[in-house]
């Protein structure tokens, strides 16, 4: 088994990772910035270096520096969490370089999913469903792109094929405005992405987002968790995940499941993984594949009872995934809310001291935070402190254990987005289940 491992994040998913060693028997290093001497997993780490100042781009996007950090501590393998240089083919190719395991799929499928285009053909080469389109870049043809819009119909939307994060994406309703759209966005996409290629899909107007979680070993096994339902957002960031999702039949769950599950055997794809859908009358349209794991895998962990970091250190480490698909059945329903330190009517962030906190617990409940009392949360990174996840037998009870487990919880001294949750689990749509992706802007009138 691996020895030692640098957890080369912080927060609430460097902590999770660190539980996940220390059950697996594999010490860890804490890297961390001037800011986060604190982190409670630096506190309980075996080894910490500190790698930088405390803006990230001096430290947890420092390559050199975490490299150098697992040098010296003689650590084997490096988890790169979520966010930061998770899915950074450059990275994964360097760690690699430099003799370490990369938990986490090799440097050319983070590299081959990191561009929308390639990620795309990829996957309508395997089987995957996709949104229609223009089935690779738009060139310099105007005729021949007014063409295509016409026959994809109205609304598409124009995206980098190097974008991310919500950004490089612009909604054309006709014809009059297209070419000046994609001149916009081109330029948009090359200014921030370095990058000039552009492409279109249909603009689908009230879709849900369902995803599904897969694992995939160096051995060719590939198997699939089930789905989660992400569609309560607010600027394209997720607030609220279930598991399993609205309304989904176990037809249509084994049949995409399946399929996703082959394409990562088609793709050589290792490890951990996640294929972004918006699902829109009944029909999958895949948007785009996240290369790790996710803030939200614990949904999926509750009802599967899979332990998803883990597998990620056994796929690192060789192994032979512990499950077959028949083995994998879908327990119940579960529910996240993502707390973040932020105002709730303006969302803006509240950094600040921890003075006061209460956690709650009870059957079904599981906290994911790094958060304790008298810690101070930093300005410098994501405004998320934690996640409060509930499981129930049916959905009805998995929210009812949210409404219990949020008023229990209690977190002073700073603002947070626990009011919003509480409205969330008591709103009649929500209640219902199967809201849009626009759902919550809606409500909150923005
Ligand atoms: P990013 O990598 O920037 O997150 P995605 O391709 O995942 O970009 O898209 C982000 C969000 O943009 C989606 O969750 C969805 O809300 C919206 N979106 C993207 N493509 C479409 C589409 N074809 N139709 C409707 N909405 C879309």
């Amino acid at each position: 088994m691996i020895e030692k491992l640098v957890i080369a994040n912080r927060g609430e998913i460097a902590l999770r990772i660190q539980r996940a060693c220390r059950e697996l028997g594999i010490r860890t290093v804490a890297v961390h910035s001037e800011a986060d001497r604190d982190l409670k997993h630096v506190r309980l780490a075996d080894e910490s270096v500190c790698i930088g100042p405390a803006a990230s781009s001096g430290s947890y996007l420092q390559i050199p520096s975490i490299i150098s950090a697992a040098e010296v501590t003689d650590a084997v393998a490096i988890h790169p969490g979520y966010g930061f240089l998770s899915e950074n083919a450059d990275f994964a190719e360097r760690v690699e370089q430099s003799g370490f395991i990369f938990v986490g799929p090799k440097a050319e499928t983070i590299r081959l999913m990191g561009d929308k285009i390639t990620a795309i053909d990829a996957m309508r080469e395997a089987g995957v469903p996709c949104v229609p389109g223009s089935d690779g870049p738009l060139g310099t043809d105007n005729k021949q792109t007014l063409r295509l819009a016409q026959k994809i119909g109205y609304p598409v939307i124009i995206k980098a094929s190097g974008g991310g994060g919500g950004r490089g994406m612009r909604v054309v309703n006709s014809e009059a405005t297209l070419l000046n759209a994609i001149s916009l966005t081109k330029a948009e996409a090359a200014a921030t992405f370095g990058n000039d290629t552009v492409y279109m899909e249909k603009y689908l107007q009230n879709p849900r987002h369902v995803e599904f979680q897969v694992l995939a070993d160096t051995h060719g096994n590939a198997i699939y968790l089930g789905e989660r339902d992400c569609s309560m957002q607010r600027r394209h960031q997720k607030v609220v995940e279930e598991a399993p999702a609205p309304g989904i039949t176990e037809e249509q769950r084994s049949k995409l499941g399946e399929i996703c599950a082959e394409a990562c055997r088609k793709i050589g794809y290792r490890g951990a993984g996640t294929f972004e859908f918006l699902f829109e009358d009944g029909e999958f349209y895949f948007i785009e594949m996240n290369t790790r794991v996710q803030v939200e895998h614990p949904v999926t962990e509750m009802i599967t009872g899979v332990d998803i970091v883990k597998a990620q250190l056994l796929i690192a480490d060789g192994e032979k995934l512990a499950y077959t698909q028949d083995q994998i059945s879908i327990r119940g329903h579960a529910i996240e809310c993502r707390i973040n330190a932020e105002d709730p009517k303006s969302f803006i962030p509240s950094p600040g001291m921890i003075t006061h906190l209460h956690l709650p617990g009870g059957p079904g409940i599981r906290v994911d935070t790094h958060i304790y009392d008298g810690y101070r949360v930093p300005q410098y990174y994501d405004s998320m402190i934690g996640k409060l996840i509930a499981h129930g037998e049916d959905r009805g009870s998995a929210i009812a254990r949210m409404r219990t487990a949020l008023s229990e919880m209690v977190v002073d001294g700073i603002s947070t987005n626990i009011a919003l949750h509480r409205e969330i689990m008591r709103d009649q749509a929500f209640i219902h289940g199967g809201t849009n992706i626009h759902y919550l802007e809606e409500k909150l009138g923005l």
